[in-house]
């Protein structure tokens, strides 16, 4: 009855072993006091024995199952009505002949012949039961007992290990889920917006399709692509998508189904993971929640750490190795936090590759609503662009769940079609249901950080010495900015001069100067650039000599060039506080410049950031040409 055995454990959980456990504890305990109890082995007699006992006319009745025999005294305290099914003096095997050994002893005694003495002339009674013999098995049984409850209890934790899915007899096998690609496929389409994302992964899918061009090229292929991102992103999504896309099947598990009861048993999935991917290469193997197992290790400082996620995180790196790309297994794997990796993960040859997938901008919000509205009834006249503004900062989980709202709204509500004013409704919803820690901006909040991120880009361009504007977006981003300004140097550059510091501090501090000339009051979004601009300004004085009261002496040195360039100050107090108030006075300065720029730009700066408030992202060229589209 396995099949019962197995519903059990699967429906009670842990309450399947204890049970079994107790079982066994119990039937082992109930064979040794009953079966072989000390008390009965007390009473067991040899033949011979039993045999002087009659002879001395010891012996009262005799009960004869097959050759095993027992029996009660004349002397006895055993009561007749427990005789001899609940209680005996004496037991013993006796030989076949053992009535006619009986008969010829009374017969001796007696001086008859053998013939004249019967049965019931025998000094004690004599009650046959069941003439049967004892199988020759019978000893057997609580060996066997013992052997069924053993192994039964070893298939249900080997059926813990599996899930209840797959074959008995894999123990420590991995649980992953294993996707047809021919069914429920998911494709690039069906991930809205993330243009960048999958413009990064066509190169796998091409792969994955067509491996035998790569190989003959020679061409090496990541093995490993790592997906990095706020929740609801769509990782997951674009990792089926790339299967989905190359037609090939795909192993999907998280990383927390790794670490789980029994030790050794991760590693041993992730060994299991790696052969079935190989069987079926090509392939895509999807590690979810890489974090779960891919946490820095720690050296085991504390108690020894976790040694069996440590050890399981050995068993992939050492899997990641140990075959080429071009077997054509492409590991996916997606995390939201990426600074906890292990840096051994991201090394060339295993997660070489990084995609980062940002929250939707205003094009890819509205594209991900139009995906997910698709699937619901919706009036005609839906202004997505309108939804999407308003959900600013949400994700593409977040927007699916809007979409869905609606439609929960529209059919509460008793219409057949999902409406413009339910999709607003559940913005607001989703949102307040969510909780959200850094909640959707508000156009207030949208707006300062449009009119910041342009103060940096514009005092930027109309500086000369400054790295071209790249992109400039109000997204908020990953590592937790509302916004960023992206500037690309041309060409390599390995020098800067004085100047392009002096002017990289002015763009810095030029975030806060827009707000503050632009809303008259400050706020805590420039906490990075402030970081950075005084940073700057003091390796001026203190590294690169160029400060002229102090000229060229190195009051800072790098200790570790390698390890985050530690510095270590070796100077007077006085000159260290001479030092503070330079930097202050070299970032003033420059907080001053950026103040005249801006003051003197007012009327690019209000069109600019408009401009982006809109768009919210925006590319250098559409900067560019909004600055240099002549002055009306
Ligand atoms: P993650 O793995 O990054 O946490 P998921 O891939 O699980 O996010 O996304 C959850 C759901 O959100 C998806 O199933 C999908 O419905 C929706 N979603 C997220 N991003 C997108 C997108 N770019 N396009 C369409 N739907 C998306
Ligand atoms: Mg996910
Ligand atoms: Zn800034």
């Amino acid at each position: 009855n396995g099949r019962r055995m197995l519903a059990l454990k699967k429906s009670r959980g842990m309450f399947g072993y204890v049970a079994v456990l107790l079982l066994m504890v119990l039937t082992i305990s109930m064979l040794f006091t009953n079966g072989f109890g000390s008390n009965i082995r007390d009473r067991r007699i040899t033949y011979p024995q039993l045999l002087t006992m009659i002879e001395e006319g010891q012996v009262r009745s005799v009960a004869i199952r097959g050759t095993s025999l027992v029996g009660v005294t004349t002397t006895t305290t055993v009561a007749d009505a427990d005789f001899p099914d609940k209680n005996y003096d004496f037991e013993t095997i006796i030989g076949a002949d053992f009535i006619v050994t009986a008969r010829q002893m009374q017969a001796a005694k007696l001086g008859k012949p053998l013939d004249e003495v019967s049965v019931k002339d025998l000094p004690f009674t004599i009650i046959y039961r069941q003439p049967l013999t004892t199988p020759w098995w019978y000893d057997l049984i609580p060996l066997a007992i013992s052997l069924v409850l053993c192994g039964v209890m070893f298939w249900l934790i080997m059926r813990a290990q599996t899930g209840g899915n797959g074959k008995v007899m894999n123990f420590g096998r991995s649980r992953a889920r294993i996707h047809d690609p021919n069914k429920n496929k998911v494709t690039f389409a069906d991930v809205a917006g993330a243009e960048e994302e999958k413009e990064e992964l066509k190169e796998m899918v091409d792969f994955l399709r067509n491996p035998k061009a790569y190989i003959d090229m020679g061409a090496r292929i990541p093995k490993g692509v790592l997906l990095i991102g706020p929740p609801g992103t769509g990782k997951t999504l674009l990792a089926k998508a790339v299967a989905g896309e190359a037609g090939v099947p795909f192993f999907s598990i998280s990383g927390s189904e790794f670490v789980e009861m029994f030790v050794g048993m991760g590693a041993s999935k992730v060994r299991d993971l790696f052969k079935q991917a190989k069987e079926k290469a090509p392939c895509i193997v999807f590690i979810d929640e890489i974090d779960a197992i891919g946490k820095k290790r720690d050296g085991g400082k504390f108690g020894g750490g976790n040694d069996e996620r440590e050890q399981t995180l050995n068993q992939l790196l050492t899997e990641m190795d140990g075959f080429e790309g071009s077997n054509g297994v492409i590991i996916l794997a997606a995390t939201n936090r990426p600074e906890s990796l292990d840096p051994a993960l991201t090394r060339p040859g295993r997660f070489d590759r990084r995609v980062p997938v940002e929250l939707p901008d205003l094009q890819g919000r509205e594209a991900i609503l139009r995906v997910h509205a698709k699937k619901i009834k919706t009036e005609p006249n839906i202004n997505y662009a309108q939804i999407a503004r308003m959900a600013s900062g949400a994700s593409g989980a977040e927007l699916a769940n809007i979409v869905n709202e609606a439609a929960l709204r529209a059919v509460r509500n008793h219409r057949t079609a999902a409406s413009q004013a339910d999709m607003e409704e559940s913005i607001e919803v989703v949102i307040a249901g969510y909780q959200k820690k850094n909640a959707i901006l508000t156009d207030k909040e949208k707006s300062i950080v449009s009119y910041h991120e342009i103060g940096h880009a514009l005092v930027a361009a109309l500086q000369s010495h400054s790295a071209p504007v790249q992109k400039i977006t109000i997204v908020p981003r990953t590592s937790g900015a509302l916004g960023y300004t992206m500037q690309v140097d041309e060409g390599n550059h390995y020098l800067m001069t004085k100047d392009e510091i002096i002017n990289k501090i002015a763009t810095l501090t030029a975030g806060r100067v827009a707000e503050e000339i632009v809303f008259g009051s400050i706020t805590t979004g420039a906490s990075n650039d402030i970081e950075q601009a005084t940073k700057l300004a003091r390796a001026m004085i203190t590294r690169y000599g160029m400060s002229d009261e102090f000229g060229m002496v190195a009051m800072e040195t790098v200790e570790n060039a390698y390890l985050g360039g530690d510095t270590s100050l070796s100077c007077s107090a006085e000159t260290q506080a001479r030092i503070d108030a330079l930097v202050v006075s070299i970032v003033k300065e420059q907080y001053q410049k950026a103040t005249q720029i801006l003051t003197d730009n007012r009327a690019k700066l209000d069109e600019l950031a408009k401009y982006l408030y809109e768009k919210e992202t925006i590319t250098g060229e559409e900067f560019m040409n909004i600055l240099n589209k002549k002055e009306a």
